[in-house]
Formats: C-alpha cells, structure tokens, sequence
C-alpha cells in the first residue's frame, strides 16, 4: 500500500508547487528528485524585504547523514551586488541555490534574507522574492505568452510585452505570424537554446523579484548568443542582488565578490583582480580556462 500512496503523495506535492507557481525552479532542482523534507513552521509570518541582503552564517549541510558537503560556509551577498560562486565540480555551488529556496534545511548555521531567518517564514513567500535563471529552460506546451507569463496570471499584455523586450525575446516575437500566440514546445514551434534561455528571463523580469539566482549554461551556447545572453542578464541583474553560479570564469569576472568553493567550503574571496594577485586556486583555474580557450581558438 505505501508503494501505491507514495507517488501519490508525490503526484499532490507536484501539483501543490506547481500552484504556488514554483514550476519555474524544476529545471534547476528536477522536481521529482527533491524530497518533501522542510515544511513551514505553524503561523510562520511572510518574508518581508526591504534591503535584499542574503547571508550564509556558519551553514554546514549533508543530503545524507554520513557525508557532510558544506561547511561551516558563511558569505554574504551585499543588497545589489553580484556575487558570484566558483569552483571545481561538486564543489557544491548548486546545493547553496538548493538551501537559500528552502528545499534542505542546513544541519548548523543559518541563512538570513535582510535579517530574517529563511525557516521562520512562509516557503511560498522566500520563493516569491527569489528568481531563478536555470541552465536549461523547459517550456510548457502553450503559447509563448504562456510561458513569459506563467506565475503571474495577473500580468497585462503590456507588462508581457515589456518583458519580453527587456529579454529581447521580442525580436523573435515579431517574426512569427502569431506572435505571442504561437504555440511553443513539443507540439510547437521548437525554440533554441539560447531563445529558451531569454524567456526564462522574460518570465523572471515579470516576476520582478529582488533577487536573483542565476545558474549559467554548461551547455555550449554558441559565443555570440552567449554575449547575447550575458548582456541581458547583466541589464536584469543591475538592481537587483544577485547570486551567479559560473563554470566558465569569464562570465563573473565582474561580479563584485567572487567566492571560490572547494570541497563545500569558500577557500578565497575577492574580486576577480584581487584573486589573479592571490595567485591560488582561482587564479590557476583562470589560466587553465585561458589556455583552453586560445587552444579552441588555434584549432578554429
Ligand atoms: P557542478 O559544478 O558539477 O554543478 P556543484 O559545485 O554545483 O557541481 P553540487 O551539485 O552542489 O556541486 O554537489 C555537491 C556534492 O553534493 C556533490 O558531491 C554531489 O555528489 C552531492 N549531491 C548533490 N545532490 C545530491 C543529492 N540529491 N543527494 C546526495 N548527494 C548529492
């Protein structure tokens, strides 16, 4: 019998987040895979942000109990400031994204958004704040409107419309004959990428949250919609905090701190000049990535 309700139990969960709007965040953490493991504190209050300042304080965290990935972490991303996480494969820059949404409660330590502890307030108002720009974006099978609008079935064609824009989606919009009626995924007009990519971040721009969660592609975007790509991330970022998990170092060298992770903890912290001086980890990995790079460029 618990082999029958187990899914079902599942299947109810499924359906609970995705009325919370949350769908947007299955790309990132596969939804199915994520166990059901932190429920809100009875009359937990709403998240309230007026400085989006987010803090790791001390966080140590194991998805199992015999295999600690971080620890004692602590950094803090500044109200409008990018911060940027590096480091080598398994590192665990993904599971910091995993903990500030609230899938994982850490084992010690805490994590503050302007000063409240995130397992004291409602999960449906902490994700309501945070944005996410996964690596690979899946669409819904409906109409590319749909899909930019998805979460905030309030949102006028206007507001749509002027995401879309600032996402420069709408270039493509206006080449197709329905425009943002044109039914998009597996039944429809198959998009790229990187188009993918900019209506998950016209979806994120109407959702106008004051921070941000950003997980670059390791899937190869070719170079010049990747420069595409990154400028209009930067534009949506300007304002708003931002946390950026990077493979490709070129991409954060400007991010106002970057935090080098190695084996679940930060080993150095700066910006990117201040990193090159350090001479360590970051540095090595910056020229090992430089060097990949001319190689490409030799071979082209
Ligand atoms: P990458 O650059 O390859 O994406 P990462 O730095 O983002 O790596 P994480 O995905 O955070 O690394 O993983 C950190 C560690 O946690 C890895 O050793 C990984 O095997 C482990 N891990 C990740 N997810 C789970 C899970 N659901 N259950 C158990 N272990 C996990």
């Amino acid at each position: 019998l618990t082999q029958l309700f187990r899914p079902l139990d599942m299947l109810g969960w499924v359906y609970r987040t995705i009325r919370q709007g949350l769908i947007d965040m299955a790309d990132m953490f596969r939804l199915m895979d994520t166990p059901v493991e932190v429920e809100d504190r009875p009359g937990a209050p709403a998240l309230v942000v007026r400085r989006p300042v987010v803090t790791f304080d001390n966080v140590d965290f194991g998805y199992e109990e015999d295999r600690q990935i971080l620890h004692k972490l602590s950094f803090e991303a500044p109200a409008g400031a990018t911060v940027a996480l590096v480091g080598p494969s398994g590192a665990g820059k993904s599971t910091i994204g995993r903990l500030l949404f609230r899938f994982y409660d850490p084992s010690a330590g805490r994590i503050l958004i302007d000063g409240q502890d995130i397992r004291e307030v409602t999960q449906a108002s902490l994700r309501a704040h945070i944005g996410i720009v996964p690596q690979d974006s899946v669409l819904f099978n409906d109409t590319l409107g749909y899909n930019i609008a998805y979460g905030r079935d309030d949102a006028t064609a206007e507001q749509i419309e002027r995401a879309a824009r600032d996402a420069a989606v709408l270039p493509l919009v206006e080449l197709l004959p329905q425009g943002f009626d044109t039914e998009v995924g597996e039944r429809g007009l198959k998009l790229s990428g990187g188009e993918k990519q900019r209506v998950a971040i016209a979806r994120t721009l109407l959702k106008d949250p004051p921070i941000l969660l950003l997980d670059e592609a390791t899937s190869a975007l070719d170079s010049r919609t990747e420069q595409d790509i990154l400028a209009t991330l930067k534009r949506v970022s300007a304002d708003r905090t931002t946390i950026a998990i990077a493979h490709r170092l070129s991409t954060i060298a400007d991010a106002d701190i970057i935090n080098v992770m190695d084996a679940g903890r930060i080993v150095e912290s700066g910006s990117h000049f201040d990193l090159l001086r350090r001479d360590g980890l970051y540095a090595e990995m910056w020229n090992r990535q430089l060097s990949e790079e001319t190689e490409v460029l030799a071979a082209e």
